[in-house]
């Protein structure tokens, strides 16, 4: 029985404790304490300013970037805290793929774009990129588009079609983790639903977690739902119960559209 127990137990990726971040002098995130579960959607809501796009991007170190920043706490990621661990900072990026709001392909052809990562971390046969290529391109919905234009440079997709280059290109080293960081934001609706199809296909083989100011997009697409207030998580949850039965009464006023 037991056994049996701990093969159903979802593991978790992530498990965040006590984490502050502060800006300078301003304290973005306070007392984060969250597990992520693996091969779950984590949706992060809340009003703009709360720390929703800090927490995501602390979760690949790309805070990292900034000198003014400064983290206290454990961010642990495959049992490691990454506050402390000696792991390489280009292995956690291969294994912590991102998308960001605007779609950034690199101005280089479309192969190239899906090509680079896998390239940078020693693949250099070209039927082996060549295989890459073409199924990270499948994994994202876009190969058959795509196929015969290879060479054309990625610039000349349209946005929703760059969106979706930028998740295969983040495919393509082939991730535990996506983290997504409102990326339908800055695509018409057509190429939204595309992206969030995309986004449930992929479920069953990552971890992902999306920052969305959409509610019916969290509602939509994720397993969990995180609700952040003013740098401090107020609750998370399944996300069915975040939104029909929130334990706060703050999260029960944002998710019913009382204050953005
Ligand atoms: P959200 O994604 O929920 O809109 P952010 O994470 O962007 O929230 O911002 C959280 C807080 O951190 C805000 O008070 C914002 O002003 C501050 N902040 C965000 N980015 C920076 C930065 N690069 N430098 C200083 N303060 C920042």
């Amino acid at each position: 029985m037991q056994a049996l127990v701990e093969q159903t137990e979802t593991k978790n990726v992530y498990d965040v404790l006590d984490f502050n971040l502060w800006y300078g002098n301003n304290q973005a995130l306070k007392n984060i304490s969250l597990q992520l579960k693996e091969k779950h959607v984590t949706a992060i809501i809340g009003p703009s300013g709360c720390g929703k796009s800090t927490f995501i991007k602390t979760l690949n170190l790309m805070s990292r970037l900034n000198p003014d920043i400064r983290m206290a706490g454990e961010l642990n990621f495959r049992g490691e805290n990454l506050l402390t661990t000696s792991m390489d900072l280009a292995e956690l990026r291969k294994a912590v793929g991102m998308v960001f709001q605007k779609p950034n392909p690199f101005p280089k052809s479309i192969y190239e774009n899906v090509a680079y990562g896998p390239r940078i971390h020693g693949i250099r046969k070209k039927k082996e990129l060549d295989e890459i290529v073409e199924s990270s391109l499948k994994g994202a919905f876009l190969w058959e588009e795509v196929k015969d234009r290879l060479n054309k440079n990625a610039l000349s997709l349209s946005g929703g079609q760059q969106q979706r280059l930028c998740i295969a290109r983040a495919l393509a080293t082939k991730p535990e983790v996506l983290l997504m960081d409102e990326p339908t934001s800055a695509l018409d609706p057509i190429s939204t639903t595309k992206v969030e199809e995309l986004i449930t296909s992929l479920r069953d083989s990552y971890t992902i977690v999306i920052v969305t100011h959409n509610m019916q997009q969290a509602a939509r697409i994720s397993d969990e739902t995180a609700f952040f207030y003013m740098g401090e998580l107020v609750e998370i949850g399944p996300t069915q119960r975040i939104f029909s039965n929130p334990e706060h009464k703050r999260t029960e006023d944002y998710v019913s559209g009382q204050f953005g």
